[in-house]
């Protein structure tokens, strides 16, 4: 994972979202308020404009830009989680050029960050639904000595999954957890946008 890389992932996630944003509010009128889409989206195109103005230096910095950019920008709950995972896992990605492995320790050091803030685990109906399964999948492929498409390929399907497993589930954090047993039958807005951001980060890499 390079730098141009890290923007390509990055340019890819805010044109997905973009692309996405009324199915993801959609999905967030469901469950939530309906913003979902509106939040991301407003928030990875500050972050676009954010790489043009600030120099990264490393795929590092192009994460932690767009976290801190979604943390300033984003009032939702998403904006400070995506934040900071990118934010954390940018920190964590301090090598020139990451190996597929060294960007599975950073995004797990992401995850943590967004467990901490969040404390959500699995089966709680949100983004760590999508999320979690990604990182194992991008783990057990960079191991297996895969390249960074494949083992992006394996994450975005893995989230994939995860998101559609948060279709029966009750909801346990968030906005949704108010809903009680209505919030069943619905995917969560979070966990579908996980899923585009590894679907990107495929894309992007590929
Ligand atoms: P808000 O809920 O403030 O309107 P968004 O609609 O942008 O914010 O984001 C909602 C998504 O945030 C949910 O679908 C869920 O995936 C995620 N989310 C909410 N609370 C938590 C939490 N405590 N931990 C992890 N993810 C969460
Ligand atoms: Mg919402």
């Amino acid at each position: 994972m390079d730098i141009e890389t890290a923007r390509t992932w990055v340019r890819a996630i805010a044109a997905s979202v973009e692309a996405e944003k009324d199915r993801l509010t959609r999905l967030d009128s469901a469950i939530g308020d309906a913003d979902h889409g509106n939040n991301l989206h407003r928030g990875f195109t500050a972050v676009d404009a954010a790489l043009e103005t600030h120099p990264a230096a490393t795929a590092g910095d192009v994460l932690i830009t767009t976290g801190s950019t979604l943390i300033s920008k984003v009032g939702g709950a998403s904006g400070p989680l995506y934040g900071s995972l990118f934010r954390a896992a940018g920190k964590h990605l301090t090598q020139a050029e990451p190996t597929p492995a060294q960007l599975a320790d950073a995004l797990d050091a992401g995850l943590a960050a967004v467990r901490k803030l969040g404390s959500a685990q699995v089966g709680d109906k949100t983004m760590v639904d999508a999320l979690s399964p990604a990182l194992e999948a991008l783990r057990a492929s960079a191991e297996s000595g895969a390249g960074l498409a494949a083992a992006a390929r394996a994450a975005a399907k893995a989230a994939g999954v995860g998101a559609e497993s948060t279709i029966p589930l009750q909801a346990r954090k968030g906005r949704a957890s108010y809903l009680g047993q209505r919030s069943q039958g619905h995917e969560d807005p979070g966990a579908a946008s996980t899923a585009l951001i590894f679907t990107a980060l495929a894309e992007a890499t590929t």
